[in-house]
């Protein structure tokens, strides 16, 4: 179970993060129509597999809102203006085919809250059936967001800018945050409804990984990352250790980060994150021509530049990832 639900809303108020419950079978995506079980899962949830994602849009799910009560949080249900309605569908519209197939046979919901304390979150709502329905839940903010503001504001949480003249900017262009996020969680629900690495039919995940050519010799369990690339400056850094770095410390940071085989800081976190960052961040560059570059800077002046998919290590994973998975 990949579940962080962090209490001290000013700090995670950035952070996207995900409920990712370990499942127990495996089900590809063409055995999905052919579960026994799944007339009945779907008529116990009420979900049309025929409605449009769109048509999916609904308040936050019991389940959900309960869990952030019981952690002391209350996120509020947001009213959806015009402009945000438009913004959500041209989103659907941009997402990979595998993921919108998908998403139809497995998407319950999707809802939009705000005061919420993380971006978004995905979550299966019966996760002892042999078919797993998920809802998404969002952070109704990033709608006004472009991916450039919402990336920077997250990878700025990793780092205290106080009484320096350093800053961070991530240059990531002017789509709008949520398709970003939307693409990110929805890989989690691919993951999982295809058994790649959630729900895989062997329960073992070391082996998984070591098998899989994307993650071999990479990670070696769900947040172990390989001997090779095991770094304690990375592993110091605020997504896996919570810990805020003095800003003069990013640069260390991302030479360290360019000579790993991780696209992102946070897909650093496990081999879930891993898939979802690439996946994403593969997409929106080859679909969107958008790139990705994280500056810091000085008065102004950039003094370092990391640009993920220049990585020599992230190209030749770009490419195991093709030869896994067809993303188009
Ligand atoms: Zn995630």
């Amino acid at each position: 179970m990949e579940f962080q639900l962090v209490k001290n809303v000013g700090k995670s108020t950035l952070i996207a993060f995900s409920i990712f419950f370990s499942l127990a079978n495996h089900i590809s995506h063409s055995q999905i129509s052919n579960n026994p079980h799944s007339a009945e899962v779907y008529s116990n949830f009420g979900l049309d597999t025929t409605s449009t994602l769109r048509e999916r849009i609904k308040p936050g799910h019991p389940r959900i809102l309960n869990m952030f009560e019981e952690a002391g949080m209350s996120p509020t249900n947001h009213q959806l203006s015009g402009d945000e309605k438009r913004i959500i569908n041209s989103s659907f519209e941009k997402l990979p085919k595998l993921h919108q197939e998908i998403l139809k046979e497995r998407l319950l919901q999707i809802s939009f809250l705000d005061n919420m304390p993380n971006t978004a979150l995905t979550a299966p709502v019966n996760p002892k059936d042999s078919l797993k329905l998920f809802t998404i839940t969002v952070r109704a903010e990033i709608l006004n967001q472009t991916v450039s503001e919402w990336l920077t504001e997250k990878e700025k949480s990793c780092f205290d800018f106080s009484n320096s003249e350093l800053d961070l900017r991530y240059d990531a262009g002017n789509l709008n945050a949520f398709v970003y996020v939307l693409i990110h969680e929805a890989t989690h629900i691919v993951d999982a409804s295809l058994g790649i690495y959630s729900n895989n039919s062997n329960p073992n995940l070391s082996e998984v990984l070591s098998e899989n050519r994307f993650t071999k010799d990479v990670w070696e369990d769900r947040t172990k990352v390989s001997n090779e690339y095991e770094s304690e400056l990375l592993d110091s850094t605020y997504f896996r250790s919570r810990e805020i770095l003095p800003i003069k410390k990013a640069q260390k940071v991302y030479i360290e980060l360019a000579n790993s085989p991780f696209v992102s800081l946070y897909g650093r976190n496990s081999c879930h994150e891993d898939f979802a960052e690439f996946v994403t961040i593969k997409y929106l560059n080859e679909k969107f021509g958008q790139n990705f570059s994280v500056l810091l800077t000085q008065k102004g002046r950039t003094t370092f530049q990391f640009d993920p998919l220049k990585s020599k290590a992230v190209r030749r994973r770009l490419n195991e990832l093709d030869q896994s998975i067809s993303i188009e």
